[in-house]
């Protein structure tokens, strides 16, 4: 059985150390060196497509960057936060929900609820939620954790 030699061979951050024993979905598992200094492994096709180039520091780094980002818009323009601020849901979408919708999945036809926030004028998702309660509290209070604006908090 022959499979592609990636030692040595160099994808995004990652370095191939050496070839594992082990066969994931029986395909070859290679350790590699993240730049970071950690040590991931990972399957030859997320190397030689590309999907994994790190070992997950790219992707933090990544949405640390983005946090930064909004906050430093908010600098600029600002969100209205008060207008999100501390309010309790209210009763008078479809839902009974702020933030939730109502959708049916496409296959089996089941009903979800989808938490959405529309922030300067981009809207973010979160789907699959199985009642709207879930939907405002994992979702879209999540939604509003990630993509709005952090206060400046003064504590003791
Ligand atoms: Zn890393």
């Amino acid at each position: 059985m022959g499979f592609v030699d990636l030692k040595d061979k160099r994808f995004g951050r990652l370095v191939v150390v050496e070839k594992l024993d082990i066969r994931k979905q029986r395909r070859v598992v290679w350790r590699c060196k993240c730049d970071c200094g950690n040590y991931v492994d990972v399957m030859s096709t997320y190397l030689t497509t590309g999907q994994t180039k790190s070992c997950g520091c790219l992707k933090k780094e990544k949405e640390r960057k983005n946090l930064r980002e909004s906050y430093d818009n908010k600098r600029v323009d600002g969100v209205v936060k008060p207008l999100y601020k501390g309010q309790e849901p209210r009763k008078d979408s479809s839902t009974g929900f702020r933030g939730v919708a109502k959708y049916y999945t496409r296959k089996s036809k089941e009903l979800r609820y989808r938490a959405w926030i529309t922030v300067k004028g981009k809207k973010y998702y979160k789907s699959g939620f199985k009642t709207a309660e879930d939907a405002y509290y994992n979702g879209r209070l999540k939604l509003e954790e990630l993509h709005l604006p952090k206060e400046d908090k003064n504590e003791p």
